[in-house]
């Protein structure tokens, strides 16, 4: 009996992971129940593993069409309300610094950021 229960925690398990898991390469969670199969999942992970996961081919059209992604730029981006990474204030749309702290994306006046 705990032989059952061990392997359908196992089964469950390895469900969980692989639909996660599968689901964040952009492919449907459903191809992970392949991963119960013995000997077809071995080719269920060479596929993963050599060919382009569909968010791959989405980021490369992204920078076919906007160039390299430039975390600079979005931290530029002050169109919507923000929270401050020292003290949690909410920082207003529109403003880059925390009006509590003085925190800001762009650092500090030495331009560390903390
Ligand atoms: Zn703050």
């Amino acid at each position: 009996m705990p032989t059952l229960v061990i392997s359908i925690l196992a089964v469950v398990f390895t469900l969980f992971c692989g639909w996660t898991l599968v689901e964040k390469t952009g492919n449907s969670g459903w191809i992970s129940l392949l991963f119960l199969i013995p000997i077809v999942n071995i080719f269920v992970w060479l596929y993963f593993v050599f060919s382009e996961w569909p968010v791959e081919q989405e980021l490369s059209r992204y920078k076919a069409r906007y160039g390299e992604l430039e975390m600079e730029n979005k931290f530029d981006d002050v169109s919507m309300d923000s929270t401050c990474l020292r003290c949690r204030a909410v920082i207003a749309a529109g403003s880059s610094a925390c009006a509590s702290c003085g925190w800001s994306y762009k650092g500090d006046v030495d331009g560390a950021v903390r």
